[in-house]
């Protein structure tokens, strides 16, 4: 794992710390969850709830995803056998990618992707096999032949991270149609990753893979609390596929984990059933919040690119006189103050990213103006 490292996203907030500039790199909110469901988890510990809970996660909490996807998506998952609860997405990805991919198997994703999964592939002993997504008229979407090419004997998986981190796209129909076919064709199975499924702006809809014809049976669907609640710090997640996969991120997971922590099981059950209308409006502020830094960071000269999801901005350096993201952004605490996350480094053909870098947008409209006005110094306007 030496080539790992340490992660861009640690990286980049010690140097936040360190500087004390605006972080607008690593993605969490400044803001905290809905108060009810803080109360629950405090609520939680005082009620005892500070023991081991069992390994496929407490019941309240699966039975509460379990109503969730069926209200939601229509989808129908067995809250005993086709939920499991885990450390927050992170872990669901590892344990699915450990307990489904065999040394020398490929796993698709798409690059830019989320750094996570290639070091859960290196952790298989598998291939990560990159499909580049490109923007085509101010979108970054995928080229379908360029990804048929990439299946092979050995392909296992295909990782689909919608709405997408980090360039905020959230595939259509459409494009999870081309996806969903080569699964189907080629016997592969669909590792989703939609953490940001309710973050989507401008009545743009998440279509979970799960839902098209013939996927409930071959996806590994996985969502986190962490976005949809404000509480990233929580670390709670939970994967929902059929009975014979569960059970085999869970036989890996009882080795990473055994269980996940108790009081934010039965905090977030609580959020999922009472906590809806909290998200609609955490996705309405959050659209605001992008409008304003992508018309901010517009005004201070860099090219904008605009998402549909997440809580991310993709922008263009090379109108600033740019050309290298991973310089900028170490060089952007001294230069403006702020701090941004260089897109390349989450591509293995990272020439491909090198003059893209990331903007996080959930923070409050004080800090997004300030971080707009210390920008604005790059170009001197
Ligand atoms: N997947 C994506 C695409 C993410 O952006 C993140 C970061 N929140 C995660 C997974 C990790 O989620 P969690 O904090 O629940 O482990
Ligand atoms: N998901 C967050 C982001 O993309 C970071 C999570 C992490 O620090 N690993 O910014």
């Amino acid at each position: 794992m030496r080539a790992f490292g340490t992660t861009i996203f640690a990286e980049m907030s010690a140097l936040a710390v360190q500087t004390g500039s605006i972080n607008l790199g690593q993605g969490f909110p400044d803001t905290d969850g809905p108060a009810a469901m803080l109360d629950r988890a405090i609520h939680a510990i005082g009620a005892g709830a500070n023991q081991y809970p069992p390994g496929p996660g407490m019941p309240e909490l699966r039975r509460a995803v379990s109503d969730h996807r069926a209200e939601h998506y229509g989808l129908a998952y067995d809250p005993d056998r086709e939920v499991l609860v885990t450390v927050g997405a992170t872990e669901a990805v590892a344990a699915s990618v450990l307990a489904l991919c065999e040394p020398g198997d490929e796993v698709i994703a798409f690059e830019p992707y989320y750094d996570s999964y290639a070091a859960s592939i290196a952790l298989a002993q598998a291939r990560l096999v990159a499909v580049t997504l490109r923007p085509v008229a101010g979108r970054f979407t995928f080229d379908p032949a360029e990804l048929r090419a990439a299946v092979t004997p050995r392909t296992r998986a295909i990782l689909v991270n919608s709405p997408h981190n980090p360039t905020g796209t959230v595939f259509t129909r459409e494009e999870l149609t081309v996806i969903a076919e080569l699964c189907r064709e080629r016997d592969l199975v669909a590792i989703t990753d939609e953490v940001y499924e309710h973050l989507t702006f401008d009545g743009v809809e998440h279509v979970p893979m799960a839902t098209l014809p013939g996927m409930r049976e071959r996806t590994v669907m996985i969502s986190s609390a962490g976005k949809t609640f404000s509480v990233t710090g929580w670390k709670t997640g939970w994967v929902c596929a059929p009975a014979p996969l569960v059970r085999a991120v869970q036989t890996v997971k009882q080795f990473l984990t055994f269980t996940a922590s108790a009081p934010w099981q039965l905090a977030v059950a609580y959020g999922l059933r009472q906590e809806m209308g909290w998200v609609s409006a955490l996705r309405a502020g959050l659209q605001d919040k992008r409008d304003r830094l992508m018309e901010g960071l517009s005004a201070a000269g860099f090219e904008v690119l605009r998402p549909s999801g997440t809580y991310f901005v993709q922008t263009d350096i090379r109108p600033l006189g740019f050309a290298d993201g991973l310089e900028l952004t170490r060089r952007l605490p001294e230069l403006a103050g702020v701090v941004a996350i260089p897109t390349q480094v989450f591509y293995d053909h990272a020439e491909r990213g090198r003059h893209f870098v990331r903007f996080a947008f959930c923070k409050k409209d004080e800090v997004i103006d300030e971080a707009v006005t210390r920008l604005k110094r790059l170009s001197g306007s």
